[in-house]
């Protein structure tokens, strides 16, 4: 057995790389430095919702076998080129509805992810799921294959609303969907909802919010609606069918639930995020987002997927259909591009600055370290951006912290402007 370990003092025992007969002797020891996450698309949906503009299609399942393979050759490709100092620490399987894949489909895309990576012990491992697709065997099967993580798009408990936003479930099947995936033993459990939709009242939404805190998860993530252009909702704007969102409502539906989570002892990491916390007082944060809210490595595998790796973002072609031809035809390309890219941006240093500065103030606890700035780009951040910063604390929208390190972060006042912030360090 091969032993790995983690720089910052965090122990995994890894065998994947043994499969591929990349280690010679048996007591090799790796030295894994750069912790990396895997993004897996699955653009495939039962209905598609009134108000989406996913990259998700439906009446397309036919697909599903042919691009599952694909994304097994494409995590192929990725592993065989992937240096060895990469531990992949979460996996995210995102859509689209991944709850429409069998297990067996499913199981292929971790095996490959397993035989061709280094895997911390456990990963963090989650699947979205959409409560009109699952039951007790399918979710007991996810948790079997390791899967321990489980976000479902519950949107809205009110039955009325979640046919006007053409979501095929029901408030009945949110209800079973926690209770089948509790006994099933999920101990992390995320519910997606919705505020600002159509004709919804404050008082609504509180009832949205009262029944979503009767079911005790440990994550909730909360997302005002918005009205895309080339979606039905975007059509019924304006033929008039909808009224448009009204910002100050949805203004107030966020901060209605600030205080009604904060009450039930939800702490608001992110912008749209709040996690409860386990019995030894670690935050049940997801740390899949973290990893993209701290600008750090992941690779996205499947149709219009993107990746962030070695300084290049890069992005995979949008259908799912070409996606797969484009697989199949794979070409030798310089790694981390996949024979499916059709965009990649080489990323500076100073973009990177700004990205890490602009995603990081996202968290509205941890907001952004001196240190953590200083160790990875070895540049004093308050140099960088001081008179930005200086500007943005006069108009009260952000401020240092002292905790065991300085850290700037948003203050309250700026949680609903805090594209007002950001858009400074783009
Ligand atoms: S289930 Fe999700 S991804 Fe699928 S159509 Fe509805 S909102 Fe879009």
């Amino acid at each position: 057995m091969h032993q790995c370990f983690y720089l910052d003092g965090e122990h995994y025992t890894s065998l994947n790389r043994l499969v591929k007969g990349k280690l010679s002797a048996p007591n090799d020891i790796l030295i894994l430095v750069k912790k990396t996450s895997i993004y897996i698309h699955i653009p495939f949906c039962e209905r598609r919702c009134r108000y989406c503009d996913f990259n998700t299609y439906s009446g397309i399942d036919y697909l599903m076998q042919d691009y599952v393979k694909a994304v097994c050759r494409e995590i192929k490709w990725m592993g065989s080129y992937c240096p060895e100092d990469v531990l992949i620490h979460t996996i995210y399987f995102g859509g689209g509805t991944p709850s429409l894949l069998s297990i067996e489909l499913s199981e292929q895309i971790l095996n490959q992810i397993h035989q061709n990576f280094h895997l911390a012990s456990p990963p963090e491992i989650t699947l979205e799921a959409n409560p009109g697709t699952i039951d007790f065997e399918k979710i007991k099967g996810y948790y079997q294959l390791g899967v321990n993580r489980l976000s479902l798009g519950a949107q809205s408990f009110n039955d009325q609303e979640l046919k006007l936003l053409g979501r095929i479930h029901n408030i009945q099947q949110i209800i079973e969907g926690v209770e089948l995936a509790r006994r099933a033993g999920f101990s992390q459990i995320n519910l997606d909802l919705m505020f600002g939709l159509p004709d919804q009242s404050i008082n609504d939404w509180e009832k949205t919010l009262f029944a979503a805190l009767q079911l005790d998860v440990e994550h909730l993530s909360l997302y005002g609606l918005t009205i895309e252009p080339g979606t039905v909702f975007g059509e019924w704007l304006k033929k008039g069918k909808i009224s448009d969102i009204d910002d100050d409502l949805a203004a107030d539906c966020y901060e209605l639930a600030c205080d009604l989570l904060d009450q039930n002892h939800y702490e608001h990491y992110e912008i749209s995020n709040w996690a409860k916390r386990d019995t030894e007082g670690n935050l049940l944060t997801c740390r899949h987002n973290l990893q993209y809210w701290k600008n750090l490595p992941y690779f996205g595998f499947g149709a219009g997927a993107h990746g962030f790796f070695n300084n290049m973002r890069i992005a995979n072609v949008y259908h799912p259909d070409v996606y797969i031809k484009k697989i199949n035809q794979g070409y030798p390309l310089e790694f981390p591009l996949s024979p499916a890219t059709i965009e990649s941006h080489y990323v500076t240093k100073s973009e990177e600055m700004n990205d890490t500065l602009m995603l990081g103030l996202r968290l509205l606890i941890e907001g952004v370290g001196v240190n953590d700035f200083y160790q990875r780009f070895g540049k004093d951040l308050t140099l960088i951006f001081g008179d930005k910063i200086q500007e943005l604390i006069n108009k009260g929208l952000l401020e240092w912290v002292e905790a065991e390190q300085k850290r700037l972060r948003l203050t309250p006042r700026a949680y609903l402007l805090g594209n007002v912030v950001f858009r400074e360090f783009v």
